[in-house]
C-alpha cells in the first residue's frame, strides 16, 4: 500500500528502505525494492515486516546502486506471498513497476497476453503492467506508458523503470495518490510526504491523470494523454 522511488547519488536502498518505513501507517502484508546496478536490476521482496526485507538486503547481500523503486504491498488480487510481493518484472526482465490499488480488467490482458507466450509469475492484477509494457514497447518508455495506460482500468499509482532507459524512472497517478520529491541531484516518488521528508521539503503533488518522468536532475509533469503540465512546487512547512 505504499511506492517509493529514488535516483540521485545516494545508495537507493537504504532511501527506499527508510521511505517505507514512514509509510508502514498505511498497513502491509509484504515489501520488497528493486535497485538498478551496473546496467542489471536486482529484486529483493519478501512476506512479513519490512524488518524481513531489510534482512534480507544486508551487509554482504547489499544492493549497490543509486536508482530504484519500493513497494509495501496490501494484498487485494493473490494471497500474501514472496512470489506475489511487489516489484514485478515481465519475463525479460527488462521492465520493473511497483503499483498500488487495483487493475480492473486485468485478467482478460492476462488472458491476451499468456496466448502470446508471456509467463506469468505471480497471481497479481499488478503483473500484467510489466507484461504490457513488454508487448507494447515501442522503443520509446514514455510513449508505451501512454499506450499500457490507455489499457488499464481502475485505480492505480504506480512506479515504473526500464533497463532499455536507465536514468529514468515514471510514476503515474491515477485516483491513487503519489506525490513527487525534489532534491539537489536527486529525485524521488513515495505515496506519502513522510516517506521524503527527510531529504527534501519541496514537492510536486500529483493530481489525479497526472505522471511524471524523473531522471537525477530534472522532473517532468504530463496528463495522461502525454501533453505538458504545470506545477507549483509545494514546500512542506510541518514535521513527520
Ligand atoms: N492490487 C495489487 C496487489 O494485490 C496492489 C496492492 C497494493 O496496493 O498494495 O498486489
Amino acid at each position: 500500500c505504499g511506492i517509493v522511488g529514488y535516483i540521485g547519488n545516494k545508495q537507493a536502498q537504504d532511501v527506499l528502505l527508510h521511505g517505507m518505513s514512514k509509510l508502514e501507517y498505511r498497513g502491509y502484508d509484504s515489501s520488497g525494492i528493486a535497485v538498478f546496478n551496473d546496467g542489471d536490476v536486482t529484486i529483493k521482496k519478501t512476506v512479513g515486516r519490512l524488518a524481513n526485507l531489510a534482512e534480507l538486503v544486508d551487509g554482504p547481500d547489499r544492493i549497490t546502486g543509486s536508482q530504484g523503486i519500493g513497494h509495501t504491498r496490501w494484498a487485494t488480487h493473490g494471497r500474501p506471498s514472496d512470489e506475489n510481493a511487489h516489484p514485478h518484472q515481465d519475463q525479460t526482465g527488462n521492465f520493473t513497476i511497483v503499483h498500488n490499488g487495483i487493475i480492473e480488467n486485468y485478467i482478460p490482458i492476462r488472458e491476451e497476453l499468456i496466448a502470446k507466450g508471456h509467463v506469468f509469475l505471480s497471481e497479481t492484477d499488478s503483473e500484467v503492467v510489466a507484461h504490457l509494457l513488454e508487448e507494447l514497447w515501442t522503443g520509446d518508455l514514455f510513449e508505451t506508458v501512454l499506450l499500457v495506460n490507455k489499457r488499464l482500468h481502475g485505480a492505480y499509482a504506480l512506479g515504473i523503470m526500464s533497463k532499455y532507459e536507465p536514468g529514468k524512472l515514471i510514476a503515474v497517478r491515477k485516483q491513487s495518490p503519489l506525490i513527487i520529491g525534489l532534491g539537489q541531484d536527486e529525485n524521488f516518488i513515495a505515496s506519502d510526504i513522510p516517506a521524503i521528508l527527510e531529504y527534501t521539503r519541496n514537492v510536486y503533488i500529483l493530481e489525479d491523470g497526472e505522471m511524471a518522468v524523473l531522471t537525477q536532475d530534472s522532473v517532468k509533469t504530463f496528463d495522461l494523454a502525454g501533453n505538458p503540465t504545470e506545477k507549483n512546487v509545494y514546500e512542506v512547512t510541518w514535521s513527520a
